[in-house]
C-alpha cells in the first residue's frame, strides 16, 4: 500500500504529492485526511495524506514513519475545498489545507500545541493504615473521591509517600481553556413582525441551498433573528456558523449567545491563544458543540451537518484574507452551503455594492428590517469646519461642543470617532518641507507622543522624533494632522472635569483590554469614548446619546474605488451607535467636503439612495459589481527587475487577452516599498474572467520557480 502525501516546503514552493510506501505496522492508522511525518531529503516532514492506492512499483520508496493524528482532521468535504480555494486564488494547494487549520493542526514539524490537563488523585488501597495525622486527613479528604492536586498544596509530603507506596494514584484529566458561561436565560422577547416575517422566510427554504441578504438598519433586531434561526436548526439536530468581523467579537456578543445557547458554543477568533483554539477547534470535532461564533477563518468549522451559515456584517473588508491563499469567506460559505444544501444569511445594515446587486438580480434573496426596535435613527448634522476654523474651533466644532456639554449635563455618555491613530501624523521640516518616512515602506511615520515615538503604521518601525531636520538642519520641525491621541488631549483641555477612554490599535494589543476598555465605559465610569473605526461596530451602550465624528470626510482621500462605500458603513455605523435604547440620539459629523453623496446619505440614513450614486460612478469606471476587478503584483528586491518584469507581462497579456480587457500599469503598488521590496501591479477590468483564468494560471506557473520575484495574484478584488 502506498500513501500520496503533500509536504509543505517553503523554500522550493513544491506542489506535488509524494509517493511513501505505508509499514505493515501503519496499514490500519494511515488513513485519509490524516498528518503524517515523512522524511524529506535529509529532513523529517509533516504532511497531509491525500490518498491511498494499491500499486506495485518496481523502484525504492521511502516508509511513512509515522502517524500523527488519531482521527482525519480533514474530512472530504474539507479535503474537496481546499482544492477550490487553491484553485481560485491560485495559492499552494498546502496552503490552502494550512489555512483551514488552527496552528495546532497544521502540519508544520516541531510545533507541538500541548493538550492542557490537570492531575486528580484518587485512593487506590482503602485498608491502609494511616502513620501520620496528615495523612489520616489526606486519606479523609480523598474517601469522597479524587481531588484536583492542585487542592492538595498542604499535604505534599504525606502525597509524595503515599503515591509511591501506591496507596495513592495520579491521574489526568484534559480540561478546555475556555469554559463557557452556563446560565441559560429563558425569557426571549416577543418578536416584531418584520423579525418573524424573516424568520419564516428563511425557515420556509431551512433544507435547500438558499442565500440570503437581510438588509437591516442598525439595532433593528439582526441578532435576535440569527439566534431564533439557530434555535430551529438545533431542533433538526443541525449545527450552525457564524461569522462577525474580529472587532465585534466582544465579551456582550459573546454573553448574548451564551445566555441562549450555554455552552453549545465553541468560540473562535484571533485573540484566543494557539491553545484555546485548539482547544475550541477539539469541541466541534468531538461533535461537543453545534454553534460557532467565530471571526473570517470559522467559515471553515469542521462541522458535518450544517443547518444555517451566518455572516453578519457583510460587507466587513475583514472577510477577505489579505494574504495568500487570499480568499473570501463568502465565496467559501456560499461553496458549504451549497455542500450541505442550507440557507445562508448575509446580514448588514450597509450591505456591500456586490452583495446588494446580487440579492437585485435574484441570486440572493433578499429580506429587509426597516424600523429599529426601541427607538428611531438618530438626527445626524453635518458640520462645516472652515467656518469653525475662522471661528477659532479648529478640533472640536462650537456644535459638537455645545451638544457634548448638554450630554454631560444630563448624565449620558458620548462617542467620539477618529479614524487615524497616534497623535499628529504628519512631521515635516518648516523650512525644506523634509517629510519624516519610514525607511521601509517610505509612507510618513506617525508621532506618538507618550512614547514620544515616531511610528510607522504598515510595518511597526519606530524611531525617535528628530529635532532639527536631518535634511537642512532647521530646528522648525512642523507637527500636522490629527491622531485619537491628540484629539483626548484636546478634550481633556476643554473638558477637564469628564473622564475618557480611548480605544485604538495603541490602547488594545494587550489580550482583553478591548473587553476591558467596554465594561469599563459600560459601567458608566467614563463619560467619552473615543477611538478609531473599532468603535464604530456592534457596541450597544444604553446611555450613549451622543456620536461625534471628527474628520469624517478623511476616508474619501484613500486612493481605493471602495472609499466611498467604506466611508458610507463607517458614518452609518458609528451613527447607529447613538441613541439605541429609550433615549433619543444625535449624531455629529465635522468635516471640511461634506457634501459628497457618502456623507450626505448617510446623514439621511438612506442607503438605497447611496446605492444608486455609487453604482453610476461603478458603472462610468467599470468597477466592480459591473466588471471584475483583478490585480497581478511582482514583487522583489529589485525595483528594476521587478518594472521589466511587469512590462513583460502586460505585453504578454496584452497580446493574448481579447481587447475588451482592459489592462492598467505597470504602477508602483499603493504601498510601493513594503518592508525593503519592491512591487509593481498590473490592474484586470473584465467582464468574462474564463480566459482571464487560463492566462493567469500560465503565467503562475512560469513564475513558480523564478527566485528573483514573485508573482502575486488577486482575482477577487
Ligand atoms: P442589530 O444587530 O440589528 O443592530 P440588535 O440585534 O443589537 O440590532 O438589537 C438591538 C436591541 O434590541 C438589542 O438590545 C436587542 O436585545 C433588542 N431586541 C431585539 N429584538 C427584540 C424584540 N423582538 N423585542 C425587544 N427587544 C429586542
Ligand atoms: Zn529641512
Ligand atoms: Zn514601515
Amino acid at each position: 500500500m502506498l500513501a500520496e502525501v503533500l509536504v509543505e516546503v517553503k523554500a522550493k514552493q513544491i506542489e506535488e504529492t509524494f509517493t511513501y510506501h505505508i509499514p505493515d505496522s501503519l496499514l490500519d492508522e494511515v488513513v485519509v485526511g490524516k498528518r503524517v511525518l515523512v522524511p524529506f531529503g535529509p529532513r523529517k516532514v509533516e504532511g497531509f495524506v491525500l490518498s491511498i492506492v494499491q500499486k506495485e512499483v518496481d523502484f525504492p520508496l521511502k516508509d511513512v514513519e509515522e502517524v500523527i493524528d488519531e482521527e482525519a482532521i480533514l474530512n472530504k468535504e474539507l479535503l474537496d475545498l481546499g482544492k477550490y480555494i487553491s484553485q481560485i486564488t491560485f495559492s499552494s494547494l498546502i496552503s490552502s489545507y494550512q489555512v483551514m487549520l488552527p496552528k495546532a493542526l497544521k502540519a508544520r514539524h516541531g510545533k507541538k500545541v500541548a493538550i492542557k490537563e490537570v492531575s486528580y488523585i484518587s485512593l487506590i488501597d482503602a485498608t491502609y493504615h494511616p502513620r501520620t495525622p496528615k495523612q489520616k486527613e489526606l486519606l479523609d479528604l480523598l474517601q469522597g473521591g479524587p481531588v484536583l492536586k492542585k487542592e492538595l498544596e498542604n499535604y505534599s509530603s504525606s502525597l509524595k509517600t503515599l503515591l509511591e507506596k501506591g496507596i495513592l494514584e495520579e491521574t489526568k484529566k484534559e480540561v478546555y481553556r475556555r469554559t463557557a458561561i452556563c446560565e441559560v436565560e429563558k425569557e426571549r422577547p416577543t418578536l416584531t413582525s418584520e423579525q418573524e416575517e424573516v424568520i419564516e422566510r428563511v425557515e420556509k427554504k431551512k433544507s435547500t441551498f438558499s442565500p440570503f441578504l437581510l438588509h437591516g438598519v442598525t439595532g433593528s433586531g439582526k441578532t435576535e433573528v440569527y439566534m431564533r434561526l439557530i434555535e430551529g436548526v438545533l431542533k433538526d439536530k443541525k449545527e450552525a456558523i457564524v461569522l462577525v468581523p474580529e472587532i465585534s467579537l466582544t465579551p456582550q456578543l459573546v454573553e448574548t449567545f451564551e445566555s441562549r445557547f450555554g455552552d453549545n458554543i465553541a468560540i473562535l477568533h484571533s485573540g484566543l491563544s494557539e491553545g484555546e483554539k485548539y482547544d475550541e477547534w477539539r469541541k466541534i470535532v468531538r461533535g461537543e458543540v453545534s454553534i460557532v461564533i467565530g471571526a473570517r477563518s470559522a467559515i471553515f468549522a469542521p462541522f458535518t451537518h450544517l443547518g444555517i451559515i451566518i455572516v453578519d456584517e457583510e460587507h466587513t473588508a475583514t472577510y477577505k484574507q489579505e494574504n495568500n491563499p487570499k480568499y473570501h469567506a463568502i465565496t467559501i460559505a456560499l461553496k458549504r452551503a451549497k455542500y450541505h444544501s442550507c440557507p445562508l444569511l448575509l446580514g448588514s445594515a450597509s450591505p456591500s455594492l456586490e452583495s446588494y446587486t446580487r440579492a437585485k438580480l435574484g441570486i440572493y434573496e433578499l429580506l429587509t428590517m426597516k424600523k429599529r426596535i426601541y427607538s428611531s435613527l438618530p438626527r445626524v448634522d453635518l458640520i462645516d469646519m472652515k467656518e469653525n476654523l475662522k471661528r477659532g474651533y479648529p478640533i472640536f466644532s462650537k456644535e459638537l461642543v455645545d451638544a457634548l456639554t448638554t450630554c454631560f449635563e444630563n448624565q449620558e455618555q458620548a462617542i467620539l470617532l477618529l479614524n487615524r491613530r497616534g497623535y499628529s501624523t504628519v512631521v515635516t521640516c518648516h523650512e525644506c518641507g523634509y517629510k519624516v518616512t519610514c525607511p521601509n515602506c517610505e509612507i510618513p511615520l506617525t508621532y506618538h507622543k507618550r512614547e514620544n515615538a515616531m511610528k510607522c503604521h504598515y510595518c511597526d518601525y519606530t524611531t525617535s522624533k528628530p529635532k532639527k531636520c536631518p535634511e537642512c538642519g532647521s530646528m522648525k520641525m512642523d507637527e500636522f494632522g490629527l491622531g485619537t491621541e491628540k484629539l483626548e488631549e484636546e478634550f481633556h483641555r476643554l473638558f477637564p472635569q469628564q473622564k475618557s477612554i480611548r480605544m485604538d490599535v495603541d490602547t488594545t494589543s494587550r489580550k482583553g483590554s478591548h473587553d476591558a476598555i467596554i465594561k469599563k465605559f459600560r459601567s458608566k465610569e467614563y463619560q467619552v469614548l473615543i477611538g478609531t473605526q473599532m468603535i464604530a461596530k456592534g457596541l450597544d451602550f444604553e446611555d450613549v446619546t451622543l456620536v461625534g465624528v471628527i474628520n469624517g470626510d478623511a476616508g474619501l482621500n484613500i486612493p481605493d474605488f471602495r472609499s466611498s462605500e467604506r466611508t458610507f458603513d463607517l458614518l452609518s455605523q458609528v451613527a447607529g451607535r447613538a441613541g439605541r435604547a429609550k433615549k433619543e440620539g444625535r449624531v455629529y459629523i465635522q468635516g471640511f467636503n461634506l457634501d459628497h453623496y457618502s456623507i450626505t446619505c448617510a446623514k439621511e440614513h438612506n442607503y438605497e439612495k447611496f446605492y444608486e450614486e455609487e453604482m453610476k460612478i461603478r458603472k462610468s469606471l467599470r468597477y466592480p459589481p459591473y466588471e471584475n476587478l483583478g490585480c497581478l503584483e511582482i514583487i522583489g528586491k529589485k525595483e528594476a527587475e521587478c518594472l521589466s518584469e511587469c512590462e513583460k507581462i502586460a505585453t504578454y497579456l496584452k497580446r493574448h487577452l481579447p481587447s475588451s480587457v482592459t489592462i492598467l500599469g505597470p504602477t508602483a503598488s499603493f504601498l510601493p516599498k513594503v518592508q525593503h521590496a519592491h512591487s509593481y501591479q498590473l490592474l484586470l477590468k473584465y467582464k468574462n474572467s474564463k480566459e482571464v483564468r487560463k492566462e493567469v494560471t500560465f503565467l503562475k506557473k512560469q513564475y513558480q520557480k523564478n527566485t528573483h520575484v514573485t508573482l502575486d495574484i488577486d482575482l477577487s478584488l
